[in-house]
């Protein structure tokens, strides 16, 4: 319990406890910073808070994850962008709550640098409990752009903001539809459980570091497609636009342009044939949106491309990477009767391969962040 953690750490109970889930993104992959469409949803994996004010000008924050206590003074100066404090840091900074010192434990069942997203938990986790502890009155939206800032300018992370909004309003049983152009959202009600079907994450444990350079490099690449195409951004282009502009772009730019401009119209398709019910057709997606990084977006890893190519193998209806890519975790959308071989196949692939073993779990639709009660 959160709670307990914090007592334990600091020697009194918490004012507030908040939590915000990780998510998987389903489908719409490097769509978001193209002003495009994303689909994921929330796991019921979270980040828990719990907060207090202090009265020492000082912010000391605990991780269970770490077991670290790491002090900051308030008002902060500079983050020490060595700590995974910086998270935490970054977001109070950004809510310019001056020199009010506060004592916060973090604990998170997200796996941590998988592609669930634990870093976008971590930001709306503290965002939300200290929005709320302080009274600042802020919307969830503003927070999710908050926190997207705080990922893109202090970490260093040049990613969207789908991940944010996904974690702050995210439902049970629901994926989350974003226009990433107008940031409006929709909840697509999914139904995997009535159909008998289940989401299946395989995490490769291999790493991916989104401030190393290759989720930035796709990024630039994207951009100056775009300017080479004279659009503010790739999602002005349809896929009928996409003949004749190879000889405006490099054979780089076109991939990358190509696979964004057919990920946009899969997310539309996604959408509706998950409000049908249409769920091979869902799984179709999935797959073609893979192929599409593995081939035209260049982010997928020998490691995620076996995952579900395995997957395909044994009988799922779809299945590809997820999250910014270079390693991370695949999903798979099975029927739950053929869960367990799904599973075994993917593991004695990988022990033949010679990969590391794979953390193979279903995840289900959970709700967006939240307050906890008192000792839930
Ligand atoms: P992902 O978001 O896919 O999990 P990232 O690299 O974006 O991967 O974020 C992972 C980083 O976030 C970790 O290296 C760590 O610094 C920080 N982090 C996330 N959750 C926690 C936690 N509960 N305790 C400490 N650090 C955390
Ligand atoms: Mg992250």
């Amino acid at each position: 319990m959160i709670q307990e953690v914090f007592k334990n750490q600091f020697g009194y109970t918490p004012e507030l406890s908040f939590q915000a889930p990780g998510r998987v993104n389903l489908i719409g992959e490097h769509t978001d910073y193209n002003q495009g469409f994303v689909l994921p949803m929330a796991i019921e994996q979270t980040t828990k808070v719990s907060i207090s004010k202090n009265n020492d000008q000082i912010f000391r924050i605990f991780s269970k994850n770490t077991d670290e206590l790491v002090q900051a003074s308030a008002p902060l100066a500079e983050i020490d962008l060595s700590t995974w404090a910086k998270y935490p840091l970054a977001v109070i900074q950004l809510l310019e709550i001056g020199d009010q010192g506060l004592d916060i434990a973090i604990s998170s069942e997200v796996p941590i640098g998988a592609g669930l997203s634990s870093s976008a938990a971590l930001e709306c986790s503290v965002a939300s409990a200290v929005n709320e502890l302080l009274g600042l009155g802020k919307t969830n939206k503003e927070l999710a752009f908050l926190c997207q800032k705080a990922e893109n300018t202090v970490i260093g992370a040049p990613t969207g903001n789908m991940d944010q909004l996904a974690s702050l309003f995210a439902e049970k049983d629901k994926a989350v539809f974003i226009d990433c152009q107008t940031n409006d959202l929709q909840l697509v009600e999914l139904g995997f459980d009535q159909a008998g079907l289940e989401l299946m994450v395989i995490d490769t444990r291999t790493s991916h570091d989104l401030a190393d350079g290759d989720y930035g490099n796709r990024r630039n690449e994207c951009f100056s497609a775009a300017q080479h195409l004279g659009v503010s951004s790739l999602r002005q282009m349809s896929i009928k636009d996409l003949d004749g502009i190879d000889s405006l772009l490099s054979e780089i730019e076109f991939k990358r342009v190509r696979h964004v401009v057919y990920e946009n119209a899969r997310v539309l398709e996604a959408v509706q044939a998950i409000n049908e019910r249409d769920f091979q057709t869902l799984g179709r997606l999935l797959l073609l949106s893979h192929k599409s990084m593995r081939d035209d977006f260049e982010i997928s890893t020998p490691e995620l491309d076996e995952a579900v190519e395995v997957a395909m193998n044994s009988s799922a209806l779809g299945a590809r990477m997820t999250g910014g890519g270079f390693g991370g975790s695949a999903i798979a959308l099975v029927k739950t009767e053929n869960k367990q071989s799904v599973t075994e196949a993917i593991y004695k692939a990988f022990e033949a391969k010679g990969f590391k073993t794979p953390d193979i779990f279903n995840v289900i639709a959970s709700a967006g962040a939240h307050q906890l009660q008192e000792q839930a």
